[in-house]
C-alpha cells in the first residue's frame, strides 16, 4: 500500500509539554500519590501510558471534576491539565494541602491573560466549544466574555455592552472553523478587533489536507473520538470529498476494512504520539 504522510505529526508543544511535566511529578514524588485532574491530553493511549507510570486519573467522563478535585488526599501532588482549569480550583487545592502542577498549554495561559487584559478596556467576546475544559476554564475566570459556540453557533450577544468588542477564541479552533463566527459576529459588531489564531498546530494539519491530491483512495486520521482537532480533521478529510476514517491506534487501525485501498494519506491530531504514527504508517506499508 502506498502511504502519503500528512505533515505535521506527532504531539503538538503543549503536549509534549504536559506529557513530560507529568512524568518529571511522579518521579520526583515516587513515594506520594500524583493526580491528573482531568485526562492531561485528549487521547486515551497517552492517559494509558501515564496510567502505566503510575499517574492516577480523576477522570471528568465518571464525575464532575470540582467535586474529585474536593475528596483528593490531603498532601497529594496534583496536576492541572494542558487545557487550563478554572482559578477557583487552585484555592481548592491549596486550602486541601495539594502540591499544584500546572500542565497549561503556554498558548492557554497567553489567551488568558489576553483575554483578562482586553476585557478590562473593551466587551470580550469568546469563542469556543461549550463543554469542552479550555472554554468552560476560560469564561470562569474572564466572566464578563460573551460566549459564541462554534458547535451550536449561540451567541449570548446580550452580554456584549459597547460597539468595538474584543474577540478572541479557544486555542485550538483554526480559522476554518472560525469564519462563520467571525462572519455573524461582524454582522452585528461591524467594529469588532478580530484577534490572530494563536495556536497553529492545528491550523497546520488542515491546511495539509486540503492541500492532498485527488488520487488518494482513504485518509485514515490517528486521534481520540474525544479529541476536537481529531475529529475536525476527519470533518474536513470528508468535505473534501475523501473516503475518511478516525482511528485511535494500530490496534483499531488493524480492524478496518482495507482490501480495495491501495493508496491512504496518513494523518494525526495534536494528541497522537510519533510512535503511534509511525506504528501505523509501518503497518499499511506492509500491505
Ligand atoms: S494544540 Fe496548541 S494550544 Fe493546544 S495544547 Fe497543543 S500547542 Fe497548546
Amino acid at each position: 500500500m502506498q502511504v502519503v504522510v500528512v505533515s505535521p505529526y506527532g504531539y503538538c508543544s503543549g503536549v509534549l509539554s504536559a506529557i513530560s511535566l507529568a512524568l518529571k511529578a511522579k518521579k520526583d514524588n515516587p513515594s506520594t500519590p500524583v493526580y491528573l485532574l482531568g485526562m492531561l491530553v485528549h487521547n486515551e493511549d497517552a492517559v494509558k501510558m501515564l496510567s502505566g507510570h503510575g499517574l492516577l486519573l480523576l477522570d471528568e467522563r465518571v464525575a464532575p471534576l470540582e467535586r474529585e478535585l474536593r475528596e483528593v488526599k490531603p498532601g497529594s501532588v496534583l496536576i492541572f491539565s494542558a487545557h487550563g482549569h478554572p482559578e477557583g480550583w487552585e484555592s481548592i487545592a491549596r486550602e486541601r494541602n495539594l502540591k499544584i502542577i500546572d500542565a497549561s498549554c503556554r498558548f492557554v495561559k497567553e489567551n488568558l491573560i489576553f483575554g483578562k487584559e482586553a476585557a478590562s478596556s473593551n466587551p470580550l467576546i469568546y469563542i469556543g466549544v461549550r463543554g469542552h475544559l479550555e472554554s468552560e476554564a476560560f469564561l470562569s475566570n474572564v466572566r464578563s466574555a460573551a460566549f459564541y459556540d462554534v458547535k451550536t453557533n449561540k451567541f449570548e450577544k446580550e452580554k456584549v455592552h459597547g460597539e468595538q468588542p474584543i474577540v478572541i477564541s479557544q486555542t485550538t479552533l483554526s480559522y476554518l472553523e472560525l469564519e462563520e463566527a467571525h462572519k455573524e459576529i461582524k454582522k452585528l459588531f461591524p467594529k469588532a478587533l478580530i484577534g490572530k489564531e494563536r495556536c497553529h498546530s492545528t491550523s497546520f494539519r488542515q491546511d495539509a489536507i486540503k492541500k492532498l491530491a485527488k488520487d488518494i483512495d482513504m485518509v485514515i486520521i490517528l486521534g481520540s473520538k474525544l479529541s476536537n482537532n481529531s475529529k475536525k480533521l476527519e470533518e474536513i478529510a470528508k468535505s473534501e470529498g475523501f473516503e475518511a476514517r478516525l482511528v485511535l491506534d494500530e490496534q483499531e487501525l488493524r480492524s478496518l476494512d482495507l482490501g480495495n485501498i491501495k493508496k491512504v494519506a496518513l494523518a494525526s491530531g495534536a494528541s497522537t504520539s510519533k510512535e503511534t504514527f509511525l506504528a501505523c504508517k509501518a503497518y499499511l506499508e506492509s500491505l
